[in-house]
């Protein structure tokens, strides 16, 4: 039973794939790329300074594509692709409480990357787990930013 109980609350609580982040070079030659492929324009590009990260956003339906492209050499999407090239780079689930979730997961093991919520791009509260508690999948938690928060 408490297992039925775990799995429904969970089912709950990550609602929806909310955006896939993909680790690119260049946003100036990814861009068009993504443009031509989706057959959609890119609606929003955003520096998240923190992060040392620019971000391209794409919206197909329910989901967002996040291009990611270093916004410094010491950024972690330099890191990443001198390590492992381009390519997918994180998934990103949408959830209603982020503090709850995080408290959650935390209490099933999963090692977050980060204690508290942080600014991400679009809106955004944020938090990652570390990809060796997760397959190797670089998960995000998401919650759109409280409207007193703006
Ligand atoms: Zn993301």
């Amino acid at each position: 039973m408490q297992n039925l109980k775990q799995y429904c609350a969970a089912a709950t609580t990550m609602n929806k794939i909310e955006h896939i982040g993909i680790a690119v070079r260049n946003l100036s030659v990814s861009v068009p790329l993504f443009e031509k492929l989706l057959n959609s324009h890119c609606y929003k590009t955003e520096t998240v300074e923190s992060e040392q990260v620019n971000t391209a956003f794409f919206k197909q339906a329910e989901t967002k594509i996040e291009l990611l492209e270093s916004a410094g050499p010491e950024g972690i999407i330099s890191n990443y692709i001198s390590k492992k090239g381009e390519g997918i780079h994180h998934i990103a689930f949408e959830v209603s409480d982020i503090y709850a979730e995080m408290k959650r997961l935390k209490e099933e093991g999963f090692i977050l990357l980060n204690e508290e919520p942080k600014e991400g791009a679009d809106n955004k509260l944020v938090c990652f787990l570390h990809p060796k508690s997760a397959n190797g999948v670089l998960i995000e938690l998401c919650m759109e930013k409280p409207m007193s928060d703006v």
